[in-house]
């Protein structure tokens, strides 16, 4: 559930007209409710009451300073995949010792900052990666808190650009391999090795994949800590799905899934972490665009939005579907009509839906995309000089701008000429 809803005949993010935002913000613009994301957030720490446990949220789904504030101050972590984000997180009041750092390709310089400024853990992806992380905590007179991603060998089955457990896939080590790895690390001067890390994908919508992977990380659990190393913390990664269609089935709930925690690897006395991204930002924003041309074409009509691809692109990238709904609540029973919806960037692939069943719009109207907080604002670019998209946080009443729309010398002068021209 979300705090989107109409109200009098009007979408409301909260208690603020979404109309209103727009008016004073312009369009297109990411939206956030900050009830939806203390809820989500909440969802997943009340799953996993009774555990030791700390909820990470990766925020490489949305990562607005304001959003990490948010996070942050009902006591979340920050799964952090850059150097960048690692900066983010900081600089958003997020503490070293809540920072959990994942990525297949840290830098030195990355690896650095973080065993200088403070880190919960490293999750490290290979064995040279283990070494650089142990020289360089050595030369700083450390020793580098880490876990070993394993790779568990199951089919998420999610959309394969976001599968991340199966053998073929760039992340983590085969499990089949980490007994030999966690020798290797204990025996690397800079390196204390506290547990085990396992990310299988995103957008998971079954449990069973889970099952699967948490039953392998509990068996290693065991022999490793025959082998004699002091597992003492599981991070079970992210990747529970969300509802991106009203009649879809839904997905499991963050308790199943908490429950499910329990159930494979609660006996094993670990502290657990999980990296839950979309869950809590997906559904706690949308997308305001306005309809710039109602487009009459060959037996199809085109509804051209403000908005694009550069600023929402997960339906060019993986065949997403977004819900579009339009800002003024359609009357009941209104005859529905076939648009695509499209934006204005010279691509056939800035099509966000086609043949998409809509009210009558006119230009002008507002719509809006649901469900479209994570992976939404972060991914988007400039392509065709088109600035920036602007994120707005909502409360209760109250709005605010947390990210200013740029204008064109902002964006043009980050360029500059050779002195040759
Ligand atoms: C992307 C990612 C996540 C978050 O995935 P969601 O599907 O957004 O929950 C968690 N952990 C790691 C290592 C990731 O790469």
């Amino acid at each position: 559930m979300d705090h989107f809803l109409y109200r009098d005949g009007e979408l409301f993010a909260e208690d603020v007209p979404v109309a209103d935002i727009a008016a004073a913000v312009g369009t297109p613009f990411y939206l956030y409710s900050t009830a939806t994301l203390t809820r989500h957030y909440q969802l997943f720490d009340d799953a996993l009451d009774g555990m030791e446990h700390m909820v990470c949220y990766a925020m490489k789904a949305a990562s607005n300073q304001a959003i990490l504030k948010t996070l942050a101050d009902l006591g979340a972590g920050m799964d952090v995949v850059s150097g960048g984000e690692y900066a983010r997180a900081k600089a958003a009041g997020v503490p070293g010792e809540r920072i959990v750092f994942s990525g297949v390709g840290k830098t030195r310089a990355e690896i650095r900052a973080a065993l200088e400024g403070g880190i919960r853990q490293f999750n490290v992806e290979s064995e040279p990666e283990l070494l650089v992380i142990s020289e360089i905590a050595a030369s700083l007179g450390k020793t580098a808190p880490i876990t070993v991603r394993v790779n568990p060998d199951v089919d998420a089955k999610t959309h394969a650009k976001i599968a991340t457990g199966k053998s073929e896939n760039k992340f983590g080590i085969p499990i089949a391999k980490a007994r030999a790895v966690y020798a290797e690390a204990a025996a690397l001067p800079g390196i204390d090795v506290i547990g085990i890390d396992v990310h299988i994908g995103s957008q998971l919508t079954d449990l069973e994949p889970y099952e699967l992977a948490y039953r392998k990380v509990a068996d290693l659990t065991e022999q490793l800590r025959a082998d004699g190393h002091n597992i003492r913390r599981l991070d079970l990664g992210g990747g529970l799905g969300i509802p991106y269609t009203r009649s879809n089935e839904a997905p499991p709930l963050p308790s199943d899934y908490g429950a499910l925690i329990k159930r494979t690897v609660g006996h094993l006395g670990c502290e657990i972490e999980i990296e839950p991204g979309r869950l809590i930002a997906g559904n706690a924003g949308i997308l305001v665009s306005r309809v710039i041309y109602v487009k009459e074409g060959e037996g199809r009509n085109f509804l051209i939005l403000d908005g694009a691809m550069n600023d929402l692109i997960r339906p060019a990238m993986y065949d997403a579907h977004h819900d579009i709904v339009p800002v003024v609540e359609p009357d009941a029973g209104v005859e529905q009509q076939p648009y695509d919806i499209v934006g204005p960037v010279c691509e056939s692939g800035d099509t966000f839906a086609k043949n998409r069943m809509m009210p009558p719009l006119r230009a002008g109207d507002l719509v809006a995309f649901r469900s479209a907080g994570a992976y939404g604002a972060v991914m988007a670019s400039e392509y065709n000089t088109r600035p920036l998209v602007p994120e707005v946080l909502a409360k209760c009443d109250q709005f605010a701008v947390i990210r200013q729309r740029p204008d064109f010398d902002e964006i043009i002068n980050r360029d500059t000429i050779p002195p040759w021209l």
